[in-house]
């Protein structure tokens, strides 16, 4: 187990800067995740990780050894890639064992430790199939299995589970994360699927156009994101632009759209708006509440989504759209009027 640091690592294809000045640490065991859309340089981070890319410029540390410079099989990183890789014509048991016979490890320890790992994957008896004789929940796991058979300092995962259905991508995921948990290695997992990482992470890395964004908890990129990128990335809201007038009881006091006069928290404290700032108002679906209080506002719903465990309702004042998150059971019809509030610490100001 390792804690990895990169600092202001550049790597470019021709014009393209897929990795812009990346500086990250990830700790010890710790469940660390890149979350943003395609193309912003996820797997790209990854692969320099792994040492299948050089960096331009910018190093990269296993604890205190600068591993830049060194060949990906000096750097006992085991990767997981999407679409697994996995070699159609060898069988399970091979597919797992190449590392090790790459390695030069004797047959007997080969054995010993193919068995141990399809063991701790829940694959045994299935060592002699190929690949193709497998569901793709099955692959993953060999290619889990590969990955993690060397005892690699390092789990490197690039979305391992887009290619299974839902039902299966909500087990691989538990499964993973318990796995992760009781083994204490440090693993970079990569998706651009919001909930995934929220799910799964420990801290998640929000990366765009090869930049990171922010690092956080998955609660405080969910209800703390630093700039308006992380905030729409991360989950759904209402937004509204507005600006600062000045501060009251504690708050900030925004005039926002609709001739709305909101009381807000910066959502970056360490770098609040001031007055006449413009900023950019969020408030989660589930931050409002039912009743008349701070930051009433009254709406007009055209629209309501039954999602099981809560109901959505989409409530217009005006030309904009609101989200408001309701107990499932509460009677709410399209056409009628409701009167929502905000808490001014969950209507968060974001620096526009
Ligand atoms: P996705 O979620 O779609 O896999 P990503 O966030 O992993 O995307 P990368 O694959 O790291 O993104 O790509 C980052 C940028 O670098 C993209 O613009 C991509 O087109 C470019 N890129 C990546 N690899 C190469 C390459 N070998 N040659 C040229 N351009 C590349």
């Amino acid at each position: 187990m390792v804690s990895i640091r990169t600092e202001g690592v550049v790597k470019r294809f021709g014009e393209v800067v897929a990795l812009d000045h990346v500086t990250l640490s990830i700790k010890h065991g710790e469940f660390f995740t890149l979350l943003g859309p395609s193309g912003c340089g996820k797997t790209t981070f990854l692969r320099t990780v792994a040492g299948f890319e050089l960096v331009d410029s910018g190093r990269i540390f296993f604890d205190s050894q600068d591993v830049t410079m060194l060949p990906p099989y000096k750097r006992d990183t085991g990767m997981v890639f999407q679409n697994y890789a996995l070699w159609p014509h060898m069988t399970v048991f091979d597919n797992i064992a190449y590392g090790l016979k790459v390695r030069k490890l004797p047959k007997k320890e080969i054995e010993k430790r193919v068995k141990e790992v399809l063991k701790l994957v829940r694959l045994e008896g299935l060592e002699s199939r190929k690949p193709h004789q497998l569901s793709g929940g099955q692959q993953q796991r060999v290619a889990l299995a590969r990955a993690l058979v060397i005892n690699p300092k390092v789990l490197l995962l690039d979305e391992p589970l887009s290619n299974l259905d839902a039902k299966l991508r909500l087990e691989m995921r538990a499964e993973i994360k318990k796995l992760q948990k009781s083994l204490g290695i440090t693993t970079v997992y990569v998706t651009h699927d919001q909930e995934e990482a929220m799910s799964i992470s420990d801290r998640i890395a929000v990366m765009n156009s090869g930049r990171i964004e922010q690092v956080g908890t998955p609660s405080q990129v969910y209800f703390r994101p630093r700039n308006y990128f992380v905030a729409d990335f991360i989950g759904q809201g209402t937004f509204l632009e507005g600006q600062v007038k000045g501060e009251k009881e504690g708050y900030l006091e925004v005039e926002a759209e609709e001739g709305l006069l909101l009381l807000a928290s910066p959502s970056d404290p360490t770098n609040p708006p001031k007055p006449g700032d413009k900023v950019i108002i969020a408030i989660r679906p589930e931050s409002f509440k039912l009743s008349k209080d701070t930051n009433t506002i009254k709406l007009t719903v055209y629209d309501v989504h039954f999602l099981g465990k809560s109901k959505r309702v989409l409530a217009k004042l005006g030309e904009k759209t609101f989200l408001v998150e309701v107990d499932p059971t509460l009677e709410v019809q399209a056409g009628t009027a409701i009167e929502v509030s905000a808490p001014p610490e969950k209507t968060l100001a974001i620096r526009a």
